[in-house]
C-alpha cells in the first residue's frame, strides 16, 4: 500500500468525526489531518488543524506542510440550514469545492465529494431512482451538489483530477449528531427513544426516505476510494442505497425494543424538502464498478443503533 497523507475538511461533522477515526485506523494517527473552521485544537486523537475551506491559500499551505496527498471534502452547508441563506449556502459549498479541486490539481492528490440524493427533484422517478436520470433540485444544497458533481467530472476529464463522489443518502450513526439536514429526525429520534422521552417528528408519518447506516456509508467511502481508476465509469456521483424507511416504519422498528416510545407529528418546511426527494436508491452501477454493498437493513440498524446509544448512556 502506497503511503497515504489525508487532509479531511469538516471534520467535526457528523460524518467528519467518524471517518476521520476510521482513516485513522487505517492509515495510521498522524497520517490524517483533521480540520475544520472551528473546534478546539487538541492534538490528543491526531493531527488538528483549523481550516475555512473558502481560504484557498491555508488549504494549499497545509497541503505542503503535511505533504497531503489525498483531500476528504466534507465541509459544506446541509439542506434545511442552506435554505434558511440560499446564497451563503452557494458560495460556502461552490466556492471550496472550487479550492479543493484547485488544490488538488496544482498538487496532485486524490479528492473525496460526497454529493448527496438532494440532487434529484420533483421530476425524477422516485422509487429504484437510476445513476443516470433528472436532476431538478429544489433546495439549494440539491443545486450546489449538482452542480458540484459536475465539475468533479469536468476536472477529472479536462485536468485528469482524480475525484470520486458518492450520493450519500441520509446518514444514521449513533457516533456524532448530525449538522441541519432533512433526514436529521432519523438519528434524534434514537436519542430521544434510550432517554426514555417522547419524540416529536418534523416529517410526516408515511414520508419515506433513502437512508444509510453510519458503518456502511463509512466502508463504501474508504473502498471508493482504495478501488483502481480504471474500474470507475462514473465521474459525477455514484448512488449508493442502504435502506428506505418512514418515520411510523422507524417507530415501529424502535418501539419492539423500548414498547412505551412514542411519537407525535408536526411537518415544518423539511416536509416539502422530503417530497422532493426519491424514496429509494438505485446503486447497480456502484455495486457492480467498486463491489458496493450495504450491511445493515433497518432491524439491524435499528438494534445496533439502540445497543450503542444504550452503552454510551450507561458510561455517562
Ligand atoms: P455537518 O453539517 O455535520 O458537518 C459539516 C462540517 O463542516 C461542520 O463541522 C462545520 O463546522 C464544517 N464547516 C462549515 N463551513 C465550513 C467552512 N467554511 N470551512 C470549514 N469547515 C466548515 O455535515 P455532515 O453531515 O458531516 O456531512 C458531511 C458531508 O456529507 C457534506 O458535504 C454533506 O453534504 C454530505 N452529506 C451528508 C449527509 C448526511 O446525512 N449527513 C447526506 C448526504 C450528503
Amino acid at each position: 500500500m502506497t503511503k497515504e497523507t489525508i487532509l479531511i475538511t469538516g471534520a467535526n461533522g457528523q460524518i467528519g468525526l467518524v471517518l476521520t477515526e476510521a482513516l485513522r485506523q487505517k492509515h495510521g494517527r498522524d497520517a490524517v489531518i483533521a480540520t475544520d473552521i472551528n473546534g478546539v485544537v487538541t492534538e490528543e486523537r491526531g493531527p488538528f488543524e483549523i481550516l475555512d475551506v473558502l481560504d484557498a491559500n491555508r488549504m494549499a499551505e497545509l497541503v505542503q506542510k503535511y505533504e497531503v496527498t489525498q483531500i476528504y471534502h466534507l465541509a459544506a452547508i446541509l439542506s434545511a440550514r442552506g435554505e434558511q441563506n440560499p446564497k451563503w449556502a452557494w458560495e460556502v459549498n461552490i466556492g471550496s469545492l472550487f479550492n479543493v479541486l484547485e488544490t488538488a490539481k496544482n498538487f496532485g492528490l486524490r479528492v473525496f465529494y460526497p454529493s448527496t440524493i438532494a440532487v434529484f427533484g420533483a421530476n425524477t422517478p422516485k422509487d429504484l431512482t437510476p445513476q443516470e436520470t433528472v436532476t431538478e433540485p429544489t433546495t439549494v444544497y440539491g443545486i450546489s451538489k449538482a452542480a458540484g458533481e459536475n465539475w468533479c467530472q469536468y476536472y477529472f476529464e479536462k485536468y485528469g483530477v482524480d475525484v470520486r463522489s458518492v450520493r450519500y443518502p441520509g446518514i444514521i450513526g449513533y457516533q456524532s449528531l448530525p449538522g441541519g439536514g432533512t433526514t436529521d429526525y432519523a438519528v434524534e429520534i434514537f436519542h430521544r427513544a434510550v432517554h426514555g422521552e417522547n419524540y416529536t417528528c418534523f416529517l410526516a408519518p408515511e414520508t419515506s426516505l433513502p437512508m444509510l447506516y453510519m458503518d456502511d456509508a463509512i466502508r463504501g467511502t474508504l473502498d471508493l476510494m482504495s478501488a483502481p481508476l480504471e474500474s470507475l465509469t462514473v465521474h459525477t456521483s455514484y448512488n449508493l442505497a442502504g435502506v428506505s424507511f418512514s418515520p411510523l416504519e422507524l417507530v415501529v422498528a424502535i418501539q419492539t425494543h423500548l414498547p412505551d416510545f412514542k411519537v407525535d407529528y408536526a411537518p415544518d418546511f423539511r416536509q416539502n424538502i422530503a417530497e422532493s426527494w426519491p424514496r429509494s436508491i438505485d446503486d447497480s452501477v456502484a455495486r457492480r464498478d467498486w463491489v458496493w454493498h450495504p450491511h445493515y437493513d433497518l432491524k439491524a440498524m435499528t438494534a445496533d443503533m439502540i445497543q450503542q446509544l444504550q452503552k454510551k448512556l450507561a458510561a455517562v
